[in-house]
């Protein structure tokens, strides 16, 4: 459903454009501290446990999940919610993770799939989740849009703007920054409205940002793109159903790669290409995650991102070492496959712009995975939410 509770000619203190991770915490900040703010949003607003209906992917070499709507690609997430490097950002994660609750998984929400793995390995760290594990029923459904609404998305931070006083206009999408004198006055939609204010962020994502930018005529942005790119190895044990039970409920973390049980109903045709028939019930499967290269890049109308000749050594080394922990679980070994490559952390392409979250030009900034200096081979929430109560403060003279 659509939602535009704003007055179009009312002159905005904030105009933030996207409401994902860094749009929703920089709203409710700006609008908690008084500030008059309204987010545009392309997607439409829904419930979380239909959020599965927004993904958009982006075919590029290495796939490219996000999700287009009110909340942005956190209404997807797998609930992880872990710090990157601590630095200068320490107050404001440890800010974050109470807000959303972040607490490590219970025993409790291990299921049958998890404990095999966690019973051949103790190299296994518990994963700190922003689920309220007293209504997560463990369905495994996390990456569809949670069906219980227990875990924490960036559309709880809308509301809470909302309460605040922000204005919320979905299913808007802004082509470009209206730029006069060397300063951002304002966005043009793609319908040909203006909104102004006396600064723009930009909380697009790491692909849709740097495009909003070269549409309003800002060059050098759009390189270095990189994704976290993962593939999920598996095979069969019969019976022992972690596609129905949390995932990522443990990691271990290497240098450069990451793993942690991971059921992908992708492993299914791999299997029967090998003339395996398997039920999703009787797979088991790990995540192999890398910190991959920034090789990649965000034009205009497409994205490249392949694998560089590390990011093949890295994979296979998380495969190896995967397959290896799978086997000492009981999967039968004949059966283990991998996933094609894909990725769901894209940042990185606005990062020669921005230094210390410094302006793009006057009154213009970016608040997204865009401007964090990376890989971090790591999930990035967390790290985006700090890094946006930074840039509020600073935005507020609090910092
Ligand atoms: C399946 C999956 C699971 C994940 N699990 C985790 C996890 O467990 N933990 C973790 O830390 N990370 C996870 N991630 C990654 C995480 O969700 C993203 O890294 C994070 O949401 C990026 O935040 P962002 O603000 O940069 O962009 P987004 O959250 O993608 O927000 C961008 C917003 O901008 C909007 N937008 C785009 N273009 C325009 C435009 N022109 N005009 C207006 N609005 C526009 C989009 O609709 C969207 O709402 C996962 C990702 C996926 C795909």
């Amino acid at each position: 459903m659509k939602r535009s509770n704003c007055q179009v000619m009312r002159m905005f203190d904030f105009i933030v454009v996207g409401s994902g991770a860094g749009g929703a915490t920089i709203a409710k900040e700006l609008a908690g501290y008084g500030k008059r703010v309204l987010i545009i949003e392309g997607g439409r607003s829904v419930p979380a446990g239909q959020a599965s209906k927004t993904y958009r992917i982006i075919s590029s070499g290495v796939e490219v999940w996000q999700t287009i709507c009110l909340g942005g690609t956190t209404m997807v997430s797998m609930g992880n919610a872990v710090r990157g490097p601590d630095g200068l950002l320490h107050e404001y994660y440890s800010e974050a993770e109470r807000e959303l609750g972040t607490t490590l998984v219970p025993e409790s929400h291990m299921g049958k799939g998890t404990r095999a793995l966690l019973l051949v390995s103790k190299d296994w760290k518990v994963m700190p989740k922003a689920i309220d594990f007293a209504k997560c029923r463990s369905c495994g459904m996390c990456p569809l849009g949670c069906p219980q609404n227990a875990k924490w998305d960036a559309s709880k931070y809308i509301r809470r703007a909302e309460i605040s006083g922000a204005q919320v206009l979905t299913e808007t999408r802004v082509r470009r920054v209206v730029i006069s004198r060397g300063r951002a006055i304002g966005v043009e939609t793609a319908e040909g409205r203006e909104f102004r204010a006396s600064t723009v962020v930009l909380s697009a994502g790491a692909v849709e940002t740097p495009r909003i930018l070269m549409r309003s005529g800002v060059q050098d942005v759009g390189a270095g793109l990189y994704v976290d790119t993962f593939i999920t190895v598996g095979g069969l044990l019969e019976g022992v159903g972690l596609n129905r039970e949390l995932n990522m409920a443990l990691f271990i973390k290497r240098d450069g790669y990451l793993l942690s049980p991971h059921y992908s109903s992708f492993l299914v045709p791999y299997l029967s290409s090998k003339g395996i028939r398997a039920r999703p019930e009787d797979i088991l499967g790990i995540m192999v995650k890398i910190a991959d290269e920034p090789t990649g890049f965000v034009e205009g109308g497409r994205v490249i991102k392949g694998l560089s000749n590390r990011d093949v050594d890295l994979l296979e080394r998380g495969r190896r070492e995967a397959e290896e922990i799978l086997i000492s679980a009981g999967v039968n070994p004949e059966t283990i496959v991998s996933t094609y490559p894909r990725g769901a952390h894209p940042g990185g392409t606005c990062v020669p712009l921005v230094k210390d979250l410094s302006p793009i030009l006057e009154s213009l900034y970016v608040c997204d995975a865009s401007i964090i200096p990376g890989p971090l081979g790591i999930p990035p929430i967390l790290t985006i939410i700090a890094m946006s109560k930074k840039l509020a403060a600073l935005l507020t003279g609090r910092a």
